[in-house]
Formats: C-alpha cells, sequence, structure tokens
C-alpha cells in the first residue's frame, strides 16, 4: 500500500514514515499542500495533516476530491469537533486527532482503504465472496462497496450506501436513528431525522425491495436478513 504524507513538521514526518513503514506500507511525503492533486497517481491512501504552511487542509481535501476517490484520512491537532466535521464535508474519509496511536492510525488507514470506492466495481479483494451480505437476489458487497441487485449494478450515493451496509452488517438487528445518524454523518442535528428517513426512501426505490430495508417505528430500522 502507498500512502501519501502530506504533513510540514519534519519531526512527525520522520517518526511516522519508517513506522507506516514497518507496517509493510511505502510513503510519499509532501511538507506542504499545493500541488497534492498531481502527487495522486499510484497513491491508495492520503494522510492529510490540516494545519499546513501554505494553504489550508481542507481545501487540500476539497482539491484531491475533485479529481479522485482515493480515501483521503485527516490527521488534525485542532481536535476540534466543527473541524472534524469540516474535514468529513470536505470528501475526507475519516479523521484522526493528534496525538495518536500508531497503532491505530494504521488501523484506520486499513479501514478506509478498505471502504474506498472502487470505479466500476473492479479492484482488489474483488470476488471474495467475503464481507458481503445476500438477501435473495441483493448482494450487498460491503468490502467493495458495491450492491448488486438481480444481476444488476444499483448506484448509490456514499451516504446512501452507508446506511445500507451499517444495517446489512447489523445482520437483522435493529439499528436505531440516532446510532445510524451518528455513524454516518458523524453528528447530529435538528433535521437528522428527517434526513435518513429521505436517505432510506431513495434507497429503497434504488434497490426495488422496499421489504429489505425494515422500518421498527419508533426506534430506526432493520436490514430484512433473514429475507
Ligand atoms: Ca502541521
Amino acid at each position: 500500500m502507498h500512502i501519501l504524507l502530506i504533513e510540514d513538521d519534519d519531526r512527525v514526518a520522520a517518526a511516522l514514515r519508517p513506522a507506516l513503514h514497518r507496517h509493510g506500507m511505502s510513503t510519499t511525503r509532501l511538507d506542504h499542500g499545493r500541488g497534492a492533486v498531481d502527487r495522486l497517481d499510484g497513491v491508495d491512501v492520503v494522510l492529510l495533516d490540516l494545519g499546513l504552511p501554505d494553504i489550508d487542509g481542507m481545501d487540500v481535501c476539497r482539491a484531491i476530491r475533485e479529481v479522485s476517490e482515493v480515501p483521503v484520512l485527516v490527521v488534525t491537532a485542532r481536535g476540534e469537533v466543527d473541524d472534524r466535521i469540516l474535514g468529513l464535508h470536505s470528501g475526507a474519509d475519516d479523521y484522526l486527532v493528534k496525538p495518536y496511536d500508531i497503532g491505530e492510525l494504521v488501523a484506520r488507514v486499513h479501514a478506509v482503504y478498505r471502504r474506498r470506492r472502487v470505479p466500476g466495481g473492479v479492484g482488489p479483494g474483488s470476488g471474495t465472496g467475503e464481507d458481503s451480505v445476500e438477501v435473495g437476489d441483493v448482494r450487498v458487497d460491503l468490502g467493495r462497496h458495491l450492491v448488486v441487485v438481480a444481476g444488476e449494478n444499483v448506484t448509490l450515493t456514499r451516504k446512501e450506501f452507508q446506511v445500507l451496509a451499517m444495517l446489512a452488517r447489523a445482520d437483522g438487528a435493529v439499528c436505531t436513528r440516532s446510532q445510524i445518524v451518528a455513524e454516518v454523518w458523524g453528528k447530529s442535528w435538528p433535521g437528522a431525522n428527517r434526513t435518513l428517513d429521505v436517505h432510506v426512501a431513495t434507497l429503497r426505490t434504488k434497490l426495488g425491495r422496499p421489504e429489505l430495508v425494515q422500518t421498527v417505528r419508533g426506534v430506526g430500522y432493520r436490514f430484512a436478513a433473514d429475507g
């Protein structure tokens, strides 16, 4: 796995790179944000420090997202909730607050890599049959971010897929609205339940299997894992 490390602090980079290499990763380091989008070839995961000397890390993230689906793991020393949310809104896949444990960093890198969006559904990890949930003719491939209904790929937005994946992983157990909102959006707000309902309605329509995502009145939703 090749990591683009965007980090201006020499000491942090000097500590991080050997640690990542020990975990079987290779790294390219950039000590500024400008031009990051030109360095994405062959990169599997971007580790992005938000506090950069030239441009704001958020803007780097948005610029990357405009040209690439490469997973971006934001690392921030700020630790502000607003910043974390902004990080996710700017297209980041996950965030980590400094100081962090290297083991946790490596785990998060692997997690965002596994969850990455694979254009056309072709890529490493395909065809293993692992990490997917099947109900009738619907297959939710959690590793490849892919949903297949009756042999046809169904295109979902990232949030729609995240909602579906969370329900599928729960294997028929009820996920409460607040759990889903917290997991998928990373925060709650006054209109969150309504937004969730809209996503579920769209999901049902796109899947063409309205019974698959069941409403548990007053609680949340469950995946009809038993068909
Ligand atoms: Ca920095």
